[in-house]
């Protein structure tokens, strides 16, 4: 990752570090419930202050829009990060409109760290407003962003800042560059991809951006009926967008004549009613009747999906095979992701793997520990799947 400055690149030490986390984890009762985000981000900072920096910490929570909403402070963070960083984290209460937080910065020595109040708070946030850019960068004499979840907005926090101090990737961060770098930049090949999910309405771009860099293009989830019906199959009361059947026979089109091979499943499983344990059965895919839907691929279509992993080099996987959050439904995304696991571990490989309901499908399958890299950065991942440039990333390079 060259074109990255990272925390390897920079001596911190004695210095004032402004560093931009995602710290959106789940709270409830005013204490955090799911430490998984924290526990990411720990080591990088209290790498930090172990070299002594002086550490103010930059995050958001939640939407308040820029106002000051109590109920969207991050005093309850934390003690959570405390705990899990072994050091005092000290809360500094700022609705960004006064200076309390660089002088809490001014009072503050090397290895303390602060955790500032929601950036959110103030309107000029999401704005990308100089003057609270300004405010930020004036807390610091370094900027790191480990945020890549937060990467796809050019927020004052993630982007207005980096223009205005010497910045740098944090560990996270870097390492998620490296992972999707590896996977789609400079990709081992043959390179497969696996969409799926519900709607091919949400993810055309991402599908358009992968069927270009793809040897294959595996399509599953209820996306799949609608390319299914686009080639005038009879997907009968299967969740299908009837109306973009002309986009999904463009991208197959496309596809092909780019020399991404599309495989669809050539066999489904199907219901009557979309219900955990409902009566299902397995047929072609041209073979659903008028009043069943398609809710998983099947046995066929497993094996084939299984085929693409053993010959590719390297996969890149958004959306379970089917619903995957309803027994029998799960069984295509759970056969699919552990052999991708299975040669993952075996070092045959590479995957990487997020978006969406990908992470909870892929521990559902048990597999995510054995996948090369799991983002958890949602929106951020999906836009680099996209292929758009993330301007929290855009102005690290350099
Ligand atoms: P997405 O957020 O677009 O990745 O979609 C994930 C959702 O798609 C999950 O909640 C799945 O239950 C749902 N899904 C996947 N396959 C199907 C299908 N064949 N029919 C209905 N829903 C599906």
């Amino acid at each position: 990752m060259p074109q990255f400055k990272t925390l390897d690149d920079i001596d911190v030490s004695g210095k004032r570090v402004v560093i931009r986390l995602d710290l959106n984890v789940p709270v409830a009762d005013g204490a955090v419930t799911d430490t998984t985000r924290i526990d990411r981000i720990v080591p990088g900072l209290r790498e930090l202050a172990d070299n002594n920096a002086t550490v103010a910490i930059l995050a958001h929570f939640g939407r308040p829009k820029g106002d000051v909403r109590p109920e969207m402070s991050l005093a309850p963070i934390a003690p959570a990060l405390e705990k899990a960083l072994g050091r005092p984290v000290r809360f500094v209460a700022t609705d960004w409109r006064d200076d309390a937080a660089a002088a809490a910065v001014n009072a503050a020595g090397p290895g303390d760290v602060l955790l500032m109040e929601n950036t959110r708070f103030h309107p000029g946030e999401e704005a990308n407003a100089a003057d609270l850019a300004a405010k930020f960068a004036a807390l610091g004499d370094i900027y790191i962003n480990d945020a890549f979840s937060a990467a796809h907005r050019a927020h004052a926090s993630t982007e207005g800042i980096a223009h205005l101090l010497p910045s740098a990737a944090g560990r996270t961060m870097a390492a998620e560059l490296e992972a999707l770098e590896a996977a789609l930049g400079t990709p081992k090949r043959p390179l497969a991809a696996v969409v799926g999910g519900a709607k091919i309405s949400t993810k055309l771009e991402l599908l358009g951006n992968l069927s270009k860099i793809a040897d294959t293009l595996i399509i599953g989830g209820g996306m799949a009926n609608t390319f299914l019906a686009a080639q005038g199959i009879d997907v009968g009361k299967s969740l299908c967008e009837h109306d973009l059947l002309e986009t999904a026979a463009g991208i197959l089109k496309e596809a092909s004549a780019g020399n991404c091979r599309i495989v669809l499943p050539v066999d489904v499983t199907v219901a009557r009613e979309f219900a955990a344990n409902a009566d299902s059965r397995t047929c072609d895919a041209g073979d659903v009747a008028s009043d069943e839907m398609i809710l998983d691929v099947g046995p066929r279509a497993i094996t084939e999906a299984k085929a693409v992993f053993d010959e590719a080099a390297t996969v890149v996987w958004n959306g379970p095979f089917g619903a995957f959050e309803i027994p029998p439904f799960d069984v295509g995304t759970v056969e699919a992701a552990r052999h991708a696991a299975g040669l993952s571990r075996a070092g045959k490989l590479i995957t990487v793997a997020g978006g969406g309901d990908t992470v909870a499908a892929l521990n559902h399958a048990g597999a995510a520990d054995d996948f090369t890299y799991v983002s958890t950065a949602g929106g951020a991942f999906l836009e680099w799947l996209e292929g758009k440039p993330l301007p929290g990333v855009e102005v690290l390079r350099g």
